[in-house]
């Protein structure tokens, strides 16, 4: 415990003060007053407005110097105990709410220190060297360094603010009720919120990580920080400040997606051409052999839950997972995802599959891998069960969609489908057992897949489109033709797309680039080939995007 009272008499001081300024007025009444029945009379107006002025001076004077002006301050493990000069009271800040604590520049070369809380209020000691102040906030700021449970706490309480902010920020939530924002409260304001974000950002990065004692509390730490690094800029965005595409994916997402050219998808499209013959743009040959691979309404269903249940099967062969984790599907439209899963705490999910488009054979199993096993699902779970249950690592009960965490979890999410279906069983599977669950025919699946394995390889001419988009080089319109053109979307699907470029913005780069970064992770961390432990280890940690390389 430490505790400091700065000159017992300068309560005195204050009341001193106070009464001084209160007799100068008087004096200053009196003065006018007589002035004004002397023989060179003064109106009574000018009279009275030098009473005023020379109140409103002693005020100001008295307001400036000693408003939440603290005498004494006592900081315990809890909080930091005030006691306010004038009115006499005293304030209790418990530490979750002390955002910092600052020196200012006071009159004559002296300086205050400033405690300033999450809320913005301020509280002021009374001015005196510079020196001995620096070695106040350096007691106070030793003895209330925050720890990590405090900072992720803060973390939680701030995400659930800006939810309230923007709806599309909180994807899911299971952690204490009493952490919400209470029912029908007004919104904290936006520069409120940024300005927390920094404190707390500032606060995460001056948590020592070397004194942590392991690997996974080191990269905590780490995942604080950059967790929130993207909350305070997608609080930035929400105040109307724009970032290019670039820098807008950095701050969010801890990576930069890599630039290509138009040449650089030439050779998958040539291949294309050869594999899809015939006359009419590539892209419309594409979408009438595609369509002949649509599952039928009516045996959606059927495929999907076939899927499901291979993806669980194959992922529980290699992961221990909670015995009552389970999952809903819901068919739905009207939106510009295809697949979403939203995780619901206790080990359940609900997914959401669009119907809006027609769903392709290869949607299943992709669908299923990466919204279940061993992708989103799988991911929330772990994560639940390793850090939020077992560390009681609070901040992972929260997951904020703008953040470098959905570059891991739609990485992991992409990777999973081949972590499921390594090699060329994914194609012998669909073959047996999925397409005719779905009524196609089985021949046709081999050059089906040959042709979407050329596909895949641009899957990062989305990026471009959402890139030149986003960073206003291109319409709405010459994305659309991008995307057809370049990343094989008919019509339908890239206009879609565009719409969750408008949604989501540099999300995009993800799916991709964060496929990519984990499946270079785990091939270095499994130099042996055997990838599971080493995906495993990934999937129930706070590692990041930073963490990766
Ligand atoms: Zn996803």
């Amino acid at each position: 415990m430490l505790s400091e009272t700065y000159a017992a008499d300068l309560r005195g001081a204050f009341i001193a003060f106070g009464v001084a300024a209160a007799v100068v007025g008087l004096l200053a009444a009196t003065f006018a007053f007589r002035l004004r029945r002397s023989s060179r009379g003064l109106s009574r107006g000018s009279a009275l407005a030098l009473t005023f002025i020379a109140l409103a001076a002693g005020g100001t004077a008295y307001w400036w110097l000693f408003l939440d002006t603290y005498y004494r301050v006592r900081a315990t493990e809890e909080a930091v105990e005030l006691r306010l000069a004038l009115p006499d009271r005293d304030v209790r800040i418990p530490r979750a709410e002390v955002a910092r604590f600052a020196i200012e520049p006071a009159p004559r070369g002296t300086a205050r220190l400033v405690i300033e809380t999450t809320s913005g209020h301020r509280y002021y000691s009374p001015p005196a060297p510079r020196t001995n102040r620096v070695d106040a906030a350096e007691r106070l700021g030793n003895m209330m360094k925050p720890d990590m449970n405090q900072i992720a706490e803060r973390y939680v309480r701030l995400v659930l603010q800006v939810g309230l902010h923007d709806t599309d920020f909180v994807d899911a939530y299971y952690g204490p009720q009493e952490f919400r924002p209470a029912e029908g409260a007004t919104p904290r304001p936006l520069d409120t919120l940024v300005a927390e974000a920094a404190f707390l950002l500032a606060d995460a990065e001056a948590v020592d990580p070397g004194a942590s004692p392991d690997e996974l509390s080191r990269l905590r730490q780490r995942y604080l920080v950059d967790q929130l690094r993207a909350v305070h800029t997608r609080l930035r965005m929400l105040e109307g400040e724009r970032f290019d595409f670039e820098e807008e994916s950095r701050l969010l997402y801890g990576a930069e997606a890599p630039v290509n050219t138009e040449a650089s998808f030439q050779s998958v499209l040539d291949e294309l051409e050869s594999l899809l013959p015939g006359d009419g743009p590539l892209i419309e040959r594409y979408d009438a052999f595609r369509s002949r691979f649509v599952v039928p309404r009516a045996r959606l269903d059927r495929v999907f839950t076939t899927a499901i249940d291979e993806c669980r099967r194959r992922t529980r062969e290699h992961l221990a997972l909670p015995e009552d984790e389970a999952f809903t599907v819901e068919y739905v439209t009207g939106k510009s995802w295809s697949a979403y899963n939203w995780y619901q705490g206790g080990f359940q999910s609900l997914i959401q599959v669009n119907t809006d488009l027609p769903i392709t054979i290869d949607r299943a199993i992709d669908l299923a891998c990466h919204e279940g096993y061993p992708g989103h699902h799988v991911y929330n779970v772990l994560l639940e069960q390793r850090l939020v249950r077992e560390r009681r690592w609070i901040e992972f009960s929260v997951y904020p969609l703008f953040s470098p965490q959905s570059l891991i979890a739609e990485g992991t999410a992409n990777f999973g489908i081949e972590m499921a279906f390594p090699g060329g069983t994914r194609i012998d599977w669909e073959r047996d057992v999925l397409f005719p669950a779905a009524g196609l025919d089985p021949a046709g699946a081999e050059r089906y897949y040959d042709v979407q394995a050329r596909v895949e390889r641009l899957a990062y001419a989305g990026n471009e489109a959402a890139r030149r988009y986003l960073n206003g080089d291109i319409t709405r319109e010459q994305a659309v033709a991008w995307l057809e053109r370049y990343a094989m979307m008919p019509r339908d699907r890239a206009e879609q797309r565009t719409r969750f470029f408008d949604q989501y913005r540099s999300y995009v780069i993800n799916y991709n680039l964060g496929r990519d970064l984990v499946r270079a992770w785990v091939d270095r961390e499994a130099p042996d080939g055997n990838r599971w432990p080493a995906f495993e280890r990934l999937l129930s940690s706070p590692r990041l995007p930073s963490s990766l390389r």
